[in-house]
Formats: C-alpha cells, sequence, structure tokens
C-alpha cells in the first residue's frame, strides 16, 4: 500500500480503542484499512497530557477485563510491557497504560495506517463505493465503520443526507452520554490520600474520582487528576476554569494549602455512556455496508469498546466473504482476493 493512497477497502473513523481492535482485526484478515482521526493523538478517550514533562491520564484511569476475549488480550499487553496491573485483588484487577493510557493505544495501533488531524465532515455513498470527506481531503472504502460516540455519528449522518435504514439511525439516537470535567494538577509537594492512587466516591459528590498521578507511577513528580461528577460537569460545563478549580479543589479530602505548580484542564461532552437495554455488540445498516460500534454497546468502558470493535470487524470480514472478495482462512492467514 503506498503512503498517498485513498482507496481502502475499509475506512475506519476514530482512532480510539475500538477503531484500533477493528482495525487490527481487519488488516490480519488481509484487508487493507485506514483509520481516519480528527486529533493529533491516538486513543480517543485513553488520553494523556504531557505537562511539564509529566504524563497526566485525563481519560479513562484504569481498565477491568472480565470477559474471555479481553481478559487474554491484556495478558499479551502486560507481557510486552504496556499495561500493568494498577489495584484490586485477584479477579478484581484495574489495569492502566504502563507509560499512561495514550502510549498504550499507540502501541496498539502501531501497525495500522492512521491519518491524524482528519476530520471527517462527511460520507457519501455511490456505486457501492463510500466517499469520506475530512478537512483536508477524501477517502474511498467498500466498507465504513465509525466509531465515534453515537451522538456524534447520528450529526454525521444528519449532515451527509444519507438515507440509512430506520433501525441503524433510531438506534443510534437512543445512545447516550453524560459529561465530564477532568482537572489535572501539578504539585510541589505530595497530598498522601491514598494507598492506591486513586479514589472513588460515591455518586452525589462533585468529585467522582481522584488519581494521585505518582502514586499510580506514571509521573515522578507530585500530582493529581480531579474527574467530576457528571452532575457537576452538567452544571458547569460553560463556567470559567477558575470556579471549576475553585469548586473541584474546595471539594478535595484535604485541608492543607494547596501549592500548585501548573494545571490543565479537559471538558468531556461525550465521557460516560448512560446504561441502556440495547443487547447487541454493534450496529450495522447492511444495505450500505456500514457499521457503528464502541462504548456505545456492549459496556460503557474500554474494555467494552475493545470487544465491540472486534466484533464489528468479523462482521466486516463476513460481508467481504460473502461476496467472494476474500478467502475463508483464518486471521493472519488470510488472502485478499481482490
Ligand atoms: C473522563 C473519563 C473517564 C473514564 N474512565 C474510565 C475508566 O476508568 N475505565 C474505563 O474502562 N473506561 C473509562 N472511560 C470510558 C472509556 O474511556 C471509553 O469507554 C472508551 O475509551 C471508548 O472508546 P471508543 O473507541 O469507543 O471511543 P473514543 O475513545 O471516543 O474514540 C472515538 C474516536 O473518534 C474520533 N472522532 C470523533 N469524531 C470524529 C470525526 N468526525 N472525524 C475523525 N475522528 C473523529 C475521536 O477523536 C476519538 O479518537 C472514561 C472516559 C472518560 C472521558
Amino acid at each position: 500500500m503506498g503512503a498517498g493512497q485513498q482507496k481502502f477497502d475499509c475506512i475506519v473513523l476514530g482512532a480510539g480503542i475500538a477503531g484500533i481492535a477493528a482495525a487490527n482485526k481487519l488488516r490480519l484478515a488481509g484487508l487493507t484499512v485506514c483509520l481516519l482521526e480528527k486529533s493529533r493523538g491516538i486513543g480517543g478517550r485513553l488520553a494523556t497530557r504531557r505537562i511539564a514533562g509529566q504524563m497526566f491520564d485525563h481519560g479513562a484511569q484504569f481498565f477491568t477485563a472480565r470477559e474471555e476475549g479481553f481478559i487474554s488480550e491484556v495478558e499479551k499487553w502486560v507481557a510486552i510491557g504496556i499495561a500493568r496491573p494498577w489495584f484490586g485483588g485477584p479477579g478484581h484487577e484495574r489495569f492502566c497504560g504502563s507509560d499512561g493510557m495514550s502510549p498504550m493505544a499507540k502501541a496498539l495501533a502501531e501497525n495500522l495506517d492512521v491519518r491524524r488531524e482528519q476530520k471527517v465532515e462527511w460520507i457519501g455513498l455511490e456505486n457501492g463505493i463510500w466517499s469520506v470527506r475530512t478537512n483536508s481531503g477524501t477517502f474511498e472504502g467498500s466498507r465504513l465503520l465509525l466509531t465515534n460516540p453515537a451522538p456524534q455519528a447520528v450529526d454525521l449522518l444528519e449532515v451527509s443526507d444519507l438515507i440509512v435504514s430506520t433501525g441503524y439511525l433510531d438506534t443510534l439516537k437512543t445512545i447516550e452520554y453524560e459529561k465530564c470535567i477532568s482537572l489535572m494538577l501539578l504539585l510541589e509537594s505530595e497530598l498522601g490520600l491514598s494507598k492506591t492512587g486513586i479514589i472513588q466516591n460515591e455518586s452525589g459528590k462533585p468529585i467522582a474520582t481522584l488519581t494521585e498521578t505518582s502514586v499510580k507511577g506514571i509521573t515522578d513528580r507530585p500530582g493529581i487528576v480531579i474527574q467530576s461528577s457528571p452532575e457537576f460537569a452538567e452544571e458547569n460545563f460553560g463556567s470559567s476554569s477558575d470556579s471549576i478549580f475553585k469548586q473541584l479543589t474546595d471539594a478535595l479530602p484535604y485541608s492543607g494549602p494547596l501549592k500548585l505548580e501548573e494545571m490543565s484542564l479537559q471538558k468531556w461532552r461525550f465521557a460516560k455512556r448512560i446504561d441502556h437495554d440495547l443487547e447487541v455488540s454493534f450496529m450495522q445498516d447492511e444495505a450500505n455496508l456500514l457499521w457503528h460500534a464502541g462504548d456505545g454497546y456492549i459496556s460503557p468502558k474500554i474494555e467494552g469498546a475493545f470487544l465491540s470493535g472486534e466484533r464489528v470487524a468479523e462482521s466486516i470480514i463476513v460481508s467481504f466473504r460473502a461476496n467472494g472478495t476474500l478467502s475463508s482462512q483464518g486471521p493472519g492467514e488470510s488472502k485478499h482476493a481482490d
């Protein structure tokens, strides 16, 4: 595949964990895949920001591995050193990226063709070929997988004036998200609030999760990440940084003076998917060879997004086999018949 190639078997919108999991599986099946990612970084809500050379995870802090398909995957990540257990006893382990969450995503995407800073603005289908227009180019694919949060996928479909099956669109419209505000603080001294490096509050308080980054082991200087409750985020999404800083630091379980070196703020409009009754692992619009996957389905976390990505890839592979453009050998040995 040439570096500048713009035609692919499958285009994946989004290089979060779902898009990466799907693309890796499609690539192993012998398909050409391109991921279009609007951000400069890889990982989506597996997000790490560097502040004064220190790594702060400001999206997901940790992940679970409860389902067989994901447990074996995480064992591989631990074996190659990109993830490690953080807290929780046997059977309840919580894992994190060894050097932060986004470096882990980057390592998982190592063999993939990811085009960064490509915001998909419009999609269209003509003669069975998808045309995907971004802020700086047009890409073509015979299959299209969307992995952005469902409300953003719905907006894209509506802006594109695309006729999709009502079942597909109506299901996407039922998937909703809570907001979250993450406040990252680099400090002069440790607060010493927890043994593990994480405090998770019951609902109703302004702070949902508090992480001490040096105890977590991803910074060598003292730092904390305060993640707000959805209620706080809803009320304060439009508030100034100063007001958010004051309210969240006032809510810390710490009464001493806070010696601040640097701060950074991230507002997440689509942070955690709200619980629902959907039992599918992804959505497919069969007539249009269009799919949607991510944490909107199996569970609202990294594990759920990864499994949704793997399962949607199987469905896309089956669609290629059904029209005879892919041999039916196992992943890793398949030959593209085009
Ligand atoms: C603050 C916070 C805390 C969390 N805590 C945890 C936790 O502790 N444990 C846990 O398991 N999970 C947690 N989660 C949830 C977890 O991060 C997500 O469930 C998971 O990362 C979702 O992955 P995804 O691939 O489905 O979506 P995303 O990671 O959102 O990936 C979608 C990608 O699509 C890109 N994109 C969107 N629109 C476009 C476009 N138009 N063009 C191109 N690219 C586009 C985005 O930039 C993004 O990279 C947390 C999330 C947040 C925000």
